[in-house]
């Protein structure tokens, strides 16, 4: 038995058996053949080839209960590229011209086919590239006998265990199967713990080396409220997860009876709290934790599955379908795309950058590629008709790159009146503050929007320089680090001096630590992923404006992370009930 500590990224508890991902370049063999070589290994060729399409057959087949549409279209593109004559062509010619071996005709050949499809100017056919190297994957595990692990493909409750995931790879695996994740990369506010965390998937993250420790089947357990992890645990620590497992089962059920009471604390100062959700399927959940509203929708989600970037119509069902659910519950605040960063649309291989935390992210993105934004702004436009939509912008610097996506946007306004398509006209718009300049300069903002909403994940990221993906240097990720306290203690001054409300949708707010902290500093507005919003209402009605303000005004004074983290910690475990592992 092994206990390691991470960082605790997706509350719940798993025991389970370990599956290992790896993502590992394969080490493609190359080597010269001889004549009387060359039928045998073409002929092993065709095997290959036949092989993938059997299981890509099959893959369709499970796919069609648990996958969407979009999914199935990818695996039915994949077997008709496999059944391409041209493909076998190339690669059967190259073995008997060449005398070279299957696996290395088969590399060359398709990666020169992807090659010249990215530089299509076609967007359909640059797209279609992502496809041609995910076959060739296929194809050269089978040649080289080496066991091809594909999230999609599990079909038994396993923990997944990786050095890393992208964001991507959450959102197509499946679901149903994945108990739990172990990663010896990412931080707390990672997109893969974030989307960890929609999917109610308990997750440690930051292990370093936790992939080269475990091997596939072995035992493992996951605590993804302490951040324990349990290699091959003994018997008497599997009854003990197994009662701190029902302990936390209870404690989830009893948070329930808050569902339809309001986030009011006890001397009636009533704050909204809102759900975060990255994709349309997680608004019922938001509906049974009694959100307020969608505060923050991710929709670039929608954009970074393999295959085609999402067209309008599906958009606007995707926007629509959030803004129908939420109607009578509260607005639905969608936030328009925030591709770039960690956040890569698959096949749009401009994001190859240097910098990319730094780089061509969200509204810059948006800015240069105006197509794909008008078009998001129409779908959005479309669908807020079914109830009440907000629009939100990430990422925004200063007021120049507002007043530039103002202007699409009311541009994309006319272009709908022109053509009759009908619109809610009183649509509020919303500024995300998580950039330090934006922050400094949030008075200034303030009086161009209708709300401000406050990241901290890239605010804290950008004003203390620590990638909130990393790690190593995970220790200087602090939210109470005076400086971000002064920068979100600004901005919600700023945002009530112009009249606007100010909302926080980064995860600072749906930390029970901060929750009192935050309401003394005044926010309006919390939103999160919707399994933390019950424990957040537990706080905020167990205590009175005086005690926040007090709290607040005190901290304010303090000079270091490490102080406020401990004063906190000592006034939390005084004053307020959080659950603890
Ligand atoms: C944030 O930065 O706090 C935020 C909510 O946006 P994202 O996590 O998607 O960058
Ligand atoms: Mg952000």
């Amino acid at each position: 038995m092994r206990i390691m500590m991470g960082i605790p990224a997706s509350p719940g508890i798993s025991i389970g058996k370990v599956f290992l991902y790896s993502t590992q370049a394969l080490n493609v063999p190359a080597y010269g053949i001889e004549k009387d070589e060359i039928a045998g290994e073409i002929e092993r060729f065709q095997d290959a080839l036949d092989r993938v399409r059997a299981d890509l057959i099959e893959l369709a087949e499970k796919s069609r209960e648990t996958a969407g549409k979009k999914d199935i279209e990818i695996i039915e593109t994949h077997i008709m590229m496999i059944d391409d004559p041209d493909l076998k062509n190339q690669v059967t010619q190259g073995i008997s011209e060449k005398s070279r071996n299957a696996e290395h005709l088969v590399e060359s050949t398709i990666s020169g086919m992807a090659k010249s499809l990215e530089t299509s100017n076609d967007e359909y056919l640059k797209e279609r590239a992502v496809d041609l190297l995910d076959i060739q994957s296929r194809i050269l595990h089978h040649l080289m006998y080496i066991e091809r692990t594909s999230l999609i493909d599990i079909e038994e409750e396993v923990i997944l265990v990786a050095q890393n995931l992208l964001p991507s790879e959450v959102l197509t695996m499946n679901k149903k199967y994945i108990k739990g994740i172990v990663l010896d990369a990412g931080g707390k506010t990672s997109h893969t713990a974030i989307l960890a965390r929609s999917f109610e998937i308990p997750a440690v993250l930051g292990l370093s080396t936790v992939s080269r420790k475990v091997r596939n089947g072995n035992r493992i357990i996951v605590d993804g409220n302490s951040g324990e992890v349990i290699l091959r645990p003994n018997r008497s620590a599997v009854e003990k997860y197994e009662n701190r497992l029902k302990d936390w089962e209870k404690h989830e059920i009893d948070l329930l009876v808050l569902n339809k009471l309001p986030a009011e604390t006890r001397d009636n100062r009533t704050v909204l709290l809102k759900a975060n959700i990255e994709v349309p399927e997680e608004v019922d959940s938001a509906a049974a934790h009694g959100a307020d509203g969608i505060g923050l929708y991710r929709s670039e989600f929608l954009f970074l599955r393999p295959g085609e970037a999402a067209s309008e119509e599906e958009q606007y069902e995707s926007y629509a379908h959030v803004i129908r659910h939420m109607k009578g519950r509260g607005p639905v605040t969608i936030r328009t795309i925030d591709v770039g960063g960690d956040k890569v649309i698959p096949g749009l291989d401009d994001f190859d950058e240097e910098n990319p935390i730094l780089g061509w992210r969200a509204v810059r993105f948006c800015l240069s590629r105006k197509d794909i934004f008008r078009i998001q702004l129409r779908a959005m436009l479309r669908a807020s008709v079914y109830g009440e939509l907000h629009i939100m912008f990430p990422m925004i610097s200063g007021i120049e790159e507002l007043n530039n996506v103002l202007e699409v946007l009311e541009e994309t306004k006319a272009e709908c009146r022109k053509k009759h398509i009908p619109f809610d006209e009183n649509i509020k718009i919303g500024s995300m503050i998580e950039v330090p300049s934006a922050a400094l300069v949030s008075d200034v903002i303030a009086r161009k929007v209708d709300f401000l909403s406050i990241g901290t994940n890239d605010l804290i990221q950008y004003t203390i320089a620590v990638d909130r993906g990393n790690e190593k240097i995970a220790y200087l990720y602090q939210p109470f680090h005076p400086g971000v306290l002064r920068l979100i203690k600004m901005i919600i001054d700023n945002g009530h001096a112009a009249g606007i409300p100010v909302a926080m949708c980064g995860e600072v707010a749906s930390d029970p630590m901060s929750t009192v902290l935050l309401l003394g500093l005044g926010l309006d507005e919390f939103s999160m992923s919707p399994m933390s919003l019950l424990e957040v209402k537990k706080i905020i009605r167990s205590v009175t404006m005086s005690e926040a303000r007090e709290l607040a005004g005190r901290i304010m004074g303090m000079e270091s992370a490490e102080q406020i983290n401990t004063y906190v910690k000592e006034w939390s475990n005084e004053r307020i009930d959080i659950f603890s592992s």
